[in-house]
């Protein structure tokens, strides 16, 4: 079945595989008579689910044994209060501000803890990032926070700092809300990682968190026993009732990405490297257009969210009426941006790139 492509920045286009699959579940999953929806969060069957499903993301991830994994609630805006609430013990944090999402976590912490502000791209509109080595870190901050893909500018970090070398010993937290999945992680630099699953994992209403056993059990005693990340991993996700349906897609999700395979990639790094090739097919065509172009630093482009404006405004709403009738939907840019922006993640084969860019030539020439 041929589906538009859908280049929604989240909640966002999953796999028609995963889509079939819940579908042909629905009504009876593997014969137990129930909906996944139906199911007691404690029983046989859900549990295999979970279980599954946490040690497939374990497995893609690469996530070392002293990392435990979480199925929240809250979403990403929840833990820019959660991740202060857990690790800030009310103390000095460090924030890296690249972009809106950040800019957000910051300004909730202030609820919580005591944030500094260690580098801002806000002076460049979020179109490029501070180098590390310009970061004022704090010697005492309790943890170092980073958005590593910032959705709306555009902005991603191709690799993340190491801390250690910049001065710091504080952990680094990072929202990989939007590129989680894409591409491998090095969690030797990580303390925490959050993401909503709504972009790259499944639908909306989990939250993932993948944290080191080390930073657990330090949260403010004002923090909400079903937001605290030990209460949390002693309970296997399970202290209040998971989004189990949500659960299940992302876990669905996840056995679909074990079954990619690029050449001799597998997994993630096959997505990886599918995401790589999409990101330059569609920057590439943008550069060499003297109609369109991103105002990002190419260093830091992100390969998920591809911001780009028609240099003629005026053209915006035709440019996107077109887009529709031609089957490529939810281009339209973020409301502080403007202009457009195609979100790339994992579930947009090379073939819709290729769709959009065909359609983006064609606009450009009739107009020529
Ligand atoms: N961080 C990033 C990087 C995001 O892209 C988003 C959502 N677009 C959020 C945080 C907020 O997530 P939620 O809406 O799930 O709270």
């Amino acid at each position: 079945m041929q589906r538009p492509y859908n280049f929604s920045a989240g909640p966002a286009a999953m796999p028609v595989e995963v889509l079939q699959q819940a579908a042909a579940e629905m009504l009876d999953w593997h014969g137990s008579g129930m909906s996944v929806m139906e199911m007691s969060h404690r029983g046989k069957e859900f549990m295999s689910i979970i279980e599954t499903a946490e040690a497939d993301l374990r497995e893609l991830l690469a996530v070392p044994p002293n990392f435990r994994i979480l199925f929240m609630q809250g979403g990403g805006l929840g833990e820019n209060a959660i991740v202060p609430l857990n690790l800030s013990r009310g103390g000095v944090v460090d924030f890296v501000v690249t972009g809106s999402w950040s800019q957000k976590s910051f300004k909730e912490a202030r609820k919580f803890c005591d944030p500094h502000l260690a580098a801002s791209n806000e002076a460049d509109c979020h179109t490029r990032l501070p180098a590390p080595g310009s970061w004022q870190l704090s010697p005492d901050a309790q943890y170092v926070h980073l958005c590593s893909n910032e959705t709306i500018h555009g902005v991603e970090l191709h690799e993340l700092p190491d801390l250690k070398a910049l001065g710091s010993n504080a952990p680094l937290v990072i929202d990989f809300s939007s590129h989680v999945a894409s591409r491998t992680v090095d969690w030797r630099r990580v303390g925490l990682a959050f993401g909503g699953a709504q972009k790259n994992l499944g639908p909306a209403g989990v939250t993932l968190v993948v944290v080191r056993e080390d930073l657990l059990g330090h949260a403010l005693s004002i923090c909400p026993s079903a937001f605290d990340y030990k209460t949390v991993a002693d309970n296997g996700s399970m202290y209040n009732t998971p989004p189990t349906y949500g659960i299940y897609m992302a876990g669905l999700t996840f056995q679909w990405l074990k079954r990619q395979s690029e050449g001799n990639l597998r997994g993630i790094a096959a997505m990886e490297h599918r995401n790589m090739a999409k990101a330059e097919l569609l920057y590439g065509f943008i550069d060499q257009s003297s109609f369109y172009v991103n105002k990002v630093a190419t260093d830091c482009r992100s390969r998920m969210n591809v911001p780009f404006f028609l240099r003629d405004e005026s053209r915006n709403e035709a440019f996107l009426a077109g887009a529709k009738a031609a089957g490529l939907l939810q281009l339209k840019g973020h409301k502080s941006v403007g202009g457009m922006r195609a979100s790339l993640y994992n579930a947009m084969p090379l073939e819709g790139v290729q769709a959009l860019v065909a359609y983006m030539r064609d606009f450009e020439q009739k107009l020529a």
